[in-house]
Formats: C-alpha cells, structure tokens, sequence
C-alpha cells in the first residue's frame, strides 16, 4: 500500500460512485489484456466467483466434483454449498493435482474439475484439457443443464487464487482452460483487500458477451440492471430474472487493483522472483532442503509462497522445526493441512491414507515469507533461522 493506492481510492470515494461502476468496468478490461481471456467478471472474492461459475454450469445435489486433496478449503466447500458431493484426489510431488488421479475418479455423475495452482504454479493444463476431451471419456458425460447441453464434457474450473501471472508454454493463467478464478484477498499476490475475478474462455458456440450478462444478473440478486445502469434516464425500471447472489465488486476495491495491476507484471512479480530466487540459491547447497520447481522450459510460477520440504522429516519434526524458527524471531505457515484431515471433511468419511503425496507433501512443508517489502536482509533472515532451527531439530 502506498500513496498512489491511497490517491486513487480517494479519486473514487469522491468521484460520486463508489459501488460497483466505472472503475470496475475497466479493471475488468485490462484483467482480460493481461491474462489473456476472452472476458473478465470481477466479483466480491474468489470463492464467490467459483460458486458463481459451478452454479452457472447447473451443478447440483447428485452430481461429482474433483478437487485436489492439498488445496485450501473455498476450493471444496463451494461444492458443498451446491449440494454436489467432493471428491478429493491425490496431488503430485510438485503439490499439484495429479491427473493418474483425476482419470481413476472420474464416473457419468463428474461434472467439474477443479485444477489449483499451488503456490502459483500452474498445472499441466495440457493433459487436462486433453483427459476432459478423450471419446471414452466425453461418452461417459451425461448432460443435464442447457450449459452441460451445450459443453457435452466436463467443465474445467480452474482456482487460480495464487497464480495470476503464472504462465504455461508463455500463456497467462487466465487463458488456459474454460474459466478461471482469481483471488485479490488480501493476502494474495495482487490484492483489492478482497475480491476476485472470472475469466472465461470457453469454447464456440459459447456466446461471452451473453455470459456475461448473465453473470452479472446472477451476481446481482438476478437483476436485470445495475445500480449504474437504473441511474441513466429512463432506467429505474428492472426486472428479477432469478434468485441470484450479492457477489458484485466495489469500485472502492477495483480502484486499489487497478495501482496494483499497474505494476504487477514490472515491478511486483520481479520482486517476487528475486525473493524465491535468493531463498532457492541459498537451500540448494543443502541435501535436507527440498526447493520446489518455480521455473521450467514451459511454466512459470506466479512466485506466491515459497513451499519449501525438508527430506525425511516426520510431522511432528516439522512441527518441531516451526517452533524453533518462530523461536527465532521469524514468521513462517504451512500451505495445506490437507482438507481430508480437517474435521467437517474427516467427519464426512474422507480419510488422509487415500492421498498419500498430500499427506507427504504437506508433513514435510514449511512455507516460507514472499511479499514484495520483504527485503534482502529479511530474506537472509528467514534463511538462517531455518537453517539453524533445522540443525538444532534433525542435526543435520
Ligand atoms: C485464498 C484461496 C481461495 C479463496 O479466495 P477468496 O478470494 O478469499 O475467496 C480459494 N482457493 C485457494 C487455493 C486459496 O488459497
């Protein structure tokens, strides 16, 4: 947050509108130029986005949704929200959703899939797109609402809360795959405080224009108008086309994305990489220190957290090592508990045995600070109270 942020939420706190308006409209545009999408539909946070979309696709009490088991919880509990029933599925050692996995869930009653790209790296959108597409698998598809009529195959639904500027064979996430979700909460890489964004590329006969209309009804209680729109001459009257949701974003919160967006790409993605650059430098001498991949000959992360594994350490070690680095004055987290592990999901019959990787990936992680006023000497830091939090705990 600087001065320029601060200026521009003021611009728009006296510009006379304040919700959902022209600010908004036109983050919506430069999100398409800069992920790549046919059309883009900010809403009130990633999560609504995604619940948006499962509910544009008719998704119902009956039907299948497959969501990685190392995700964070939006990602699943969306799904319970439209009565469809989650099924998790294994992660590969690159903390992404594997797609062996993907293929042996499928049954007629898959509707969706949820690929996420963890820590900002995007999934091998090729393969997946590809799977959604194979005969014996489009056969088994059965289509039940008029979007389903028209796709004929399942829908990928792509959570992209921490991948924003991810990038595959040098595409935007945003454009890899039938429809996207961004997050801006306000942890994440590119932040209204809280929000989110659609992005849609789906294919013929598809109309976007017509989506997103629909979008923005289904948004907005239903309503035919926006609160701009019933202000023009002649447009107080409106109609309630069904029972939709609040989910709309503010120009007040499009007016801190737009600064940040600016210099996203510039400036604050090339901070991001330097950071992961120094910590990777710094762990590769070490043979206990796991660094994940971040960079390939066809992806690039978006830089969101740094996940770093410590080979073969228990849980209760790692635990141990987070204690002593928070000992040392250093702030570190751990991006997942697998959602199979926490009690509604337990509760529900889900069992961490059926996804070993999660359960390796996450016993072993330690997810190191990455944002952009982290500075050099901080980075250094971080690094030595692992190092000796590490050699005080495994002694190595
Ligand atoms: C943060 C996050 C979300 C939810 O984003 P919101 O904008 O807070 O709703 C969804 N999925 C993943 C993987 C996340 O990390």
């Amino acid at each position: 947050m600087d001065q320029r942020i601060v200026d521009e939420v003021v611009d728009t706190l006296y510009s006379g509108w304040i919700t959902t308006g022209p600010k908004t409209k036109k983050f919506e545009k430069l999100l398409s130029a800069y992920g790549g999408q046919r059309i883009t539909l900010c809403v009130s946070s990633a999560s609504a986005g995604l619940e948006l979309m499962l509910r544009w696709y008719g998704v119902k009490a009956g039907d299948e949704v497959i969501v990685p088991a190392y995700t964070y919880s939006a990602t699943a509990n969306v799904v319970v929200h439209c009565g469809a029933k989650v099924v998790f599925v294994d992660v590969g050692a690159d903390f992404n959703i594997s797609l062996e996995s993907i293929e042996k869930a499928i049954t007629p009653r898959t509707k969706v899939i949820m690929p996420v790209d963890i820590a900002g790296w995007p999934c091998d959108y090729d393969s997946i797109n590809a799977l959604v597409k194979k005969p014996e698998i489009q056969h088994l598809f059965q289509a039940e609402s008029k979007e389903q009529h028209i796709l004929n195959r399942i829908l990928v639904l792509s959570d992209a809360a921490h991948s924003i500027g991810g990038q595959y064979h040098g595409k935007r996430v945003g454009n890899l795959t039938d429809i996207t979700v961004y997050s801006f909460h306000a942890v994440k890489n590119l932040t209204t405080a809280e929000g989110g964004a659609v992005c849609l590329n789906l294919p013929e006969p598809f109309d976007h224009d017509a989506i997103y209309r629909a979008l923005n009804a289904k948004s907005l209680h239903g309503q035919t108008k926006d609160a701009l729109a019933k202000t023009q001459v002649g447009g107080w009257r409106y109609d309630i086309i069904e029972p939709g949701y609040k989910f709309n974003m503010t120009d007040i919160q499009a007016s801190i994305g737009l600064v940040e967006l600016s210099r996203y790409e510039g400036d604050m993605l090339v901070r991001r990489k330097q950071i992961f650059d120094r910590y990777a430098s710094a762990f590769s001498s070490y043979k206990w220190a796991q660094v994940p991949e971040y960079e390939s000959h066809n992806k690039r992360s978006s830089y969101h957290v740094f996940l770093l594994r410590i080979r073969g350490i228990s849980e209760a070690q790692r635990d141990q090592v987070i204690r002593e680095i928070f000992s040392r004055e250093v702030a570190v987290n751990v991006h997942f508990v697998p959602l199979p592990m926490m009690t509604y999901y337990r509760n529900e019959g889900y069992q961490i045995k059926d996804y070993p990787v999660a359960y390796d990936n996450f016993s072993r992680e330690i997810s190191l600070p990455v944002y952009y006023d982290l500075t050099d000497e901080m980075a250094d830091t971080v690094v030595e109270a692992v190092e000796a939090s590490v050699m005080t705990i495994i002694g190595v």
